[in-house]
């Protein structure tokens, strides 16, 4: 299958840590891809490339035919939602104001955008008088639905999801979980979510990637990375999060 986002032998430093080291990746349409590892093993950073936050020092990226540059960046920004572990709101705009902002931006109708948010609304099971509070009034689910509802706003083909869920407590996490992976996949958006939780990986993504010092150490379905271990690490790392979350161990290799 043609990626719908690749990337193409990418490395990014900032100073002397090399935040990702050859990158290979080939992100297919429709699916849901989890960006897995330890801390500091380079997983925003990819994720801040694909949206162009940050450009590689080497290599190219693709998002379908056309290369992620200066020039083209803005306008594939515009096909990509993006959400982070705090929801990055506007603290000084109500959550009606922050889904709305780069719809109204672009010149959108009103009528449009309040059809669309209330539409949103309802998938992200959003109260609508919350609509019209700040972030301060929100509880930290609520934030992430409206970060969500913002990064839906112009239909994006692809949604980047960095740690989305990090924040919030076991009980609010598990309710968006469910409401997340049910969004998901009624889209049939292209996903990229980062998470250190390979449960979580897990319940969401078809294909996992788990990295470790700025190196994919291994891409595939759950199973093949518990049945066909790339290296020792691989291993160690399903059976430490199996630990945490009291699942059965996977045999060391
Ligand atoms: P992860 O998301 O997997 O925790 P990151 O992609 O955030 O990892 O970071 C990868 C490495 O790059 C880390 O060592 C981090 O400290 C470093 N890094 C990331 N962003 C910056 C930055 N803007 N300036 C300096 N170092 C950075």
């Amino acid at each position: 299958m043609r990626g719908m986002l690749v990337l193409d032998d990418v490395s990014k430093s900032f100073g002397d840590t090399r935040a990702l080291r050859s990158i290979r990746l080939s992100i297919p349409p429709h699916r849901t891809l989890a960006l897995i590892g330890p801390s500091g093993c380079g997983k925003s950073t990819l994720l801040r490339l694909l949206i162009g936050l940050i450009a590689p020092d080497s290599g190219r990226i693709q998002f379908e035919s056309e290369i992620i540059s200066s020039d083209t960046v803005l306008a594939l920004r515009r096909r990509m939602g993006y959400v982070i572990q705090d929801g990055g709101l506007f603290p000084h705009l109500t959550a009606r104001e922050n889904v709305s902002l780069q719809a109204r931006y672009l010149g959108r109708s009103r009528d449009e955008v309040a059809s669309r948010i209330h539409q949103l609304a309802e998938l992200a099971r959003f109260p609508l008088d919350g609509l019209d509070r700040y972030p301060v009034q929100l509880s930290g689910g609520q934030r992430q639905r409206v970060s969500l509802m913002r990064s839906l706003m112009l239909d994006p083909d692809v949604l980047l999801l960095d740690e989305p869920l990090g924040a919030l407590d076991p009980m609010i996490r598990s309710e968006l979980q469910v409401d997340l992976r049910r969004i998901f996949r009624s889209l049939k958006k292209t996903v990229v979510l980062v998470t250190h939780d390979l449960a979580e990986a897990r319940y969401f993504a078809d294909r996992i990637v788990l990295m470790l010092d700025g190196r994919i150490v291994q891409e595939g379905s759950y199973a093949e990375l518990t049945a066909e271990p790339a290296d020792a690490f691989v291993t160690r790392f399903i059976n430490a999060q199996n630990t945490i979350h009291g699942g059965g161990e996977v045999a060391e290799s």
